[in-house]
């Protein structure tokens, strides 16, 4: 009998696996696909890869802004695509050296059978019991039901990482993260895009200052927005909407992704939305069986799943801990990054009311580092407070935002005031000072 099991090997499968290691339990966990999820093998990982081989390649075009001569420069996207897979392969070797100790099985495994602290488990017709059980089982691309959408020029964002050429004219159906990167990677590399957006903007989840600010910076790049736009079909020169046909070799379907719940089926789990219901433990309904990542459909980012794994193992291991929602960042690896913490405005307003919250904004400028290092650019930084001066929203645009957000995220984590944070010492020069400033 191991003490764990654990559904797939993704960051919410893995950081379990190599916690409940370290706590001596003993434990197996199964993979259908490849180790690492979607996350390593299909997600954050290769699209990190592949845009920053495209921004060296943007920049050397534009390095005469900073009195370097680069002539004749080209790419090489095979070259880029294999990177990527050497990537992908030392990351995955790196997992797979966390989680020595664990049994690892290779296959798409279900739950047989469940009683209280004892859940049975079958894999390539073997059984494995368990006192415990996660379910970190992870998410799969959720297409919409379009005429033509089975079209050989339709990618998802697994298909697309795979492609072995740059599109020439690509539309891209979604202006959420995903779309937004590959619109990045694609247009760095030449490409003409066009992102079709049901919404009134684009990153709809994000400030809305900062999606109106990459909104024209793409736009200036020559990419496409179309917002309040509908795709009614999928045609054989592109896709049709509601503002006429527009035409493309590559269809790019990135409208989000729902939780997976393979071999879960027989728990009859309850859910939340499209997601597993757990509590702030990460406990489902049935005592023992618990749920990270993905699956749970709360917070879909692989730093969300690793901490709800930690959650997780901490609680079989009755080690006091809770997950918490308030002080999860999000990013976006276009160029310039994008990175928020905390509320929005219009979260702000909502839920704190119109004249409980204070908003100060300034242009990224205001740091020295980000003057020498971002020529033509203005970039912003927006923090919002509550009427005690605690930080509860911190919104960037400007490079290394997916580095410097990490001050902010510590502070609402710390539950800071603006006044804490300006006592810190941060170095000099960098672009994370500006925090220091509201
Ligand atoms: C293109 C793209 C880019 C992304 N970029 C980022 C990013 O920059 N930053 C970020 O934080 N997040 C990003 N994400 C999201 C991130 O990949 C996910 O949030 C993360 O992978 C979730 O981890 P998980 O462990 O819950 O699930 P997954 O990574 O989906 O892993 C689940 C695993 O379970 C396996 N599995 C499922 N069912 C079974 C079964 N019955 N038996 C055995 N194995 C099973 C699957 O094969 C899979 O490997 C991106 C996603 C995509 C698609």
């Amino acid at each position: 009998m191991y003490d764990l099991a654990i559904l797939g090997g993704g960051p919410a499968g893995y950081t379990a696996a190599a916690k409940a290691l370290k706590h001596g339990m003993n434990v197996v966990i199964f993979e259908g696909d490849n180790i690492g999820g979607v996350c390593l093998n299909a997600g954050c990982i290769p699209t990190k890869t592949l845009l920053y081989g495209s921004k060296i390649y943007r920049h050397s075009t534009e390095a005469a802004k900073y009195g370097v001569n680069a002539s004749d420069v080209n790419y090489d996207y095979n070259a880029m695509l294999k990177r990527k897979e050497r990537v992908i392969r030392r990351l995955v070797a790196g997992v797979k050296q966390q989680i020595k100790g664990a049994t690892m099985v290779s296959g798409t495994a279900r739950v047989a059978n469940y009683r209280e602290h004892v859940t049975t488990i079958v894999c390539n017709d073997e059984h494995y019991e368990a006192r415990n059980l996660l379910i970190a089982t992870g998410s799969v691309n959720a297409s919409p039901k379009l005429e033509g959408i089975t079209s050989e020029h339709v990618v998802d964002s697994t298909a697309a990482l795979n492609m072995s050429r740059v599109p020439k004219n690509a539309v891209i159906i979604g202006g959420g993260v995903i779309g937004m990167e590959f619109a990045q990677l694609w247009s760095n590399l030449g490409s003409k895009v066009t992102i079709v957006e049901a919404l009134p903007i684009v990153l709809a989840n994000f400030d809305e200052d900062i999606s109106n600010y990459i909104s024209q910076t793409f736009s200036k790049r020559g990419v496409k927005i179309m917002t309040s736009t509908r795709v009614e079909s999928i045609t054989g020169q592109g896709v049709m909407t509601s503002a006429g046909e527009i035409s493309g070799d590559t269809v790019l379907v990135c409208t989000g992704r729902r939780p997976n719940m393979t071999g879960t089926e027989i728990l009859n789990l309850p859910l939340t939305g499209n997601g597993i219901s757990v509590d702030s433990h990460m406990r489902t309904a049935l005592p023992g069986v618990y749920a990270a990542g993905d699956v749970t459909g709360l917070s879909m980012l692989a730093h969300s799943a690793e901490r709800q794994a930690a959650v997780a193992v901490n609680d079989m291991m009755c080690i006091e801990d809770e997950m918490r929602y308030n002080a999860i960042p999000a990013v976006v690896y276009c160029d310039p990054e994008i990175a928020a913490v905390g509320l929005t405005e219009r979260q702000a307003k909502e839920i704190l009311g119109e004249n409980n919250y204070n908003i100060e904004t300034l242009p990224m400028l205001f740091s020295g580092r980000f003057v020498a290092e971002n020529d033509g650019e203005q970039g912003l930084c927006k923090v919002i407070t509550d009427k005690h001066g605690i930080i509860i929203g911190t919104h960037m645009v400007g490079n290394p935002a997916s580095e410097i957000i990490a001050i902010a995220v510590m502070a609402i984590g710390q539950g800071m005031t603006t006044e804490q944070l300006s006592r810190i010492i941060l170095p000099h020069p960098t672009v994370g000072e500006i925090l220091k400033h509201f």
